[in-house]
Formats: structure tokens, sequence, C-alpha cells
């Protein structure tokens, strides 16, 4: 990176596939996934599943893809579900939840801390009653790590907990796992151990892992049988996906780096500390800074070339695989000569 390009801390969505990624998709085994399955999308679906500790799995377009076809699979048109406060499927869906599942979306508190309810939140708040008036709820939907929190993670006990009290009420559990890596990877647990007791799980491969395109959904096989009807409906199913599912694999060999991108917000977030800035310690790959003026600094961060996004009031700077240590520490340098 040259001394003035901008240093791209939006998202880690903004990677781009590298020279290992781009042959290996060039060099895909491909099919016909809509007639007969695509081998190396099989083969994409096959490794997912078995990380996530399900039967089966699907590879979708995205992320939203992923969560809306579970949701419209779980919910009945009118039924209440649960999610946390700020979660990616209540702000940053367009509202298919409701718009196309036909969910009643109602958010959950934080009360266990940044980005996590209680299970205790979640039997007060599902409202279960035989009420000939009183709405279905059916679903809890969990994010982790959650976005809008700042990349927080919910720990696997509680994670175990929330889809435990889920089950006693009947409700089923959807996780929103669009960064189920970084929990992973900062916890050092296996993903599977973030997956207990949920019906399904989405997992995002374009994210911090740095394929190009592609999410996957994962649960029991009748229900990736459904999904595979519902990804057709919405125009996601894909014919030569082995080409993409290809960048899929060569990403989930990228877990065990993600460590690297956690350093990094640390390294960011201490520095940005150290100028006077007001910064949550970063739990995983992206950091939140409450500001005076959000457009301002945003502002002023654009005209000295780094880059960041408004996220819940504050300013979001995510750390991925296309941002070393170096430019963390250019990031700074700018920011200090700026006094922003
Ligand atoms: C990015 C994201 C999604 C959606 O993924 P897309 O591929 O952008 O549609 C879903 N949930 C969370 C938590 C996300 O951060």
């Amino acid at each position: 990176m040259t001394n003035s390009a901008p240093i791209d801390l939006r998202s880690d969505t903004v990677t781009r596939p590298d020279d290992r990624m781009r042959a290996a998709m060039a060099a895909a085994e491909v099919g016909d996934d809509v007639l007969d399955r695509d081998p190396t999308m099989r083969a994409l679906e096959e490794r997912v599943a078995d990380l996530l500790g399900t039967a089966s799995a699907l590879w979708v377009p995205s992320g939203t893809m992923g969560n809306l076809i579970a949701l419209m699979l779980h919910l009945q048109r009118g039924d209440r579900f649960l999610a946390p406060h700020g979660a990616h499927v209540l702000n940053h869906e367009l509202g298919s939840a409701a718009w196309l599942a036909g969910g009643m979306p109602d958010p959950l508190d934080w009360d266990a801390g940044p980005g996590r309810p209680t299970a205790e939140a979640v039997r007060a708040q599902a409202r279960i009653t035989t009420a000939y008036d009183a709405l279905h709820t059916t679903l809890l939907c969990l994010e982790n790590t959650h976005n809008g929190a700042g990349g927080a993670i919910v720990p696997p006990h509680e994670h175990a907990q929330l889809a435990a009290a889920a089950k006693e009420l009947g409700l089923k559990v959807h996780l929103d796992g669009a960064r189920l890596w970084n929990a992973s990877a900062a916890l050092g647990v296996p993903p599977k151990a973030l997956t207990v007791g949920v019906d399904s799980v989405q997992v995002c491969l374009s994210k911090g892992l740095g394929a190009p395109v592609g999410s996957v959904l994962a649960g029991e096989a009748e229900f990736i049988t459904a999904g595979r009807r519902v990804r057709k409906m919405l125009g996601g199913g894909v014919r030569q996906g082995g080409v993409v599912a290809a960048a899929g694999l060569a990403a989930l060999d990228r877990i065990d780096s993600l460590g690297e991108d956690h350093d990094n917000a640390r390294l960011l977030a201490d520095g940005l500390a150290e100028r006077g800035w007001q910064v949550a310690t970063p739990q995983t790959n992206m950091l939140l800074a409450a500001v005076p003026d959000v457009q301002l600094t945003l502002q002023r961060l654009t005209s000295v070339g780094v880059l960041a996004v408004p996220m819940s009031g504050q300013v979001r700077f995510v750390l991925h695989r296309d941002v070393s240590e170096a430019d963390v520490e250019e990031a700074l340098r700018r920011i200090g000569q700026a006094g922003i």
C-alpha cells in the first residue's frame, strides 16, 4: 500500500480475492448445481456442515438470503420472533423478516452485556399464553458475533442457555453467524461449540474470510431440502456454482488467521484511546468509537484517507485481511497528524 492510498476500514467485505483464491476458482471442477448439483458446491456444503455440526448445508449468494430462507421456513405469517436489539435481521435486511417472511419482530434488550440478551429476557418476552388474541412467538433469532454491538461475542455457555430457554418455550432457534468464525477464533473453540441447540445457522464466507461472494445456511437435512426450494424461488440457484464454491473452500482455510485481525483491532483501539478517543475494547475484528459528531468525524477521517462507517450512533472501524499491522500504524499516524 502506498503512503496516500486510502485505508479501508468500512467493512470486512471490502477484501479482494488473492491469487491463491483466484487460481482455485479457475481450476474448480463444476456441474449444474440447479439441475443435479455441482461437485465443488457439494464439497463446500459438506465441509461447512461438518464445521458447524449440522447434518446438511446449502450455499446461498448472501447472508441476507440465508437469513431470509431460514425465517421463511421457521415463521408462519404473523408469528412473533425475538432477536437482540440492533440485530442485522432487524435493521439491515430491508425489513424482509416482516416483508417477505411475515414475522412480527420483537427486539430483546442487551441485559447480559453488549449484544447479549439473557435467557430470562427470552422467557419473559416470549409471552407464551393461550389467550385467543395473542401473537404466537415461534422463533428466537440470535447473532454471534453481534455486528451492531461492535463484533461482540456471545460465549458458549450463554448461547446454550438461550437455546435451551427457547426449546423449553417451544421456539425454533436461528443463529445469524455471519461472523461466527471470528467468535470461534477469538474464543479458541470450534465453530460447532457455538451452534449448540440451533435449528439453523447462517455463516458468511465473504466477510473476514475474504471470498468474493457467498454464505452458507446449515441445519437438518429436511430443513435444507426445503431451503433449496426457497432459494430457487428467491432466484438464488446458481448453475456452475463450483467457481464461487472454490473461493469459499479457500476462504475456510483462513479461519485460524482471523486472530491477526483481532490483534489489529486492539492495536487500533489502543492507539485511538492514546489519542483521547472513547473506544470500547474490541472483542473481535471491529471497534466502535463514541464521538460528538459522527458525520463530521467520518468526513475528517475520509479527508486523511481513513475510511469508516456509522454504526449504532458511533464510528465503526473493521479490520480485515487486506489491512496489515503497518496499515493500522499508518492510519493512526494520519489521524494523529490531522489531530482528529
Ligand atoms: C453482513 C451480515 C449479514 C448479511 O450478509 P450479506 O452477505 O451482506 O447479505 C447478516 N448478518 C450479519 C450479522 C452481518 O454482519
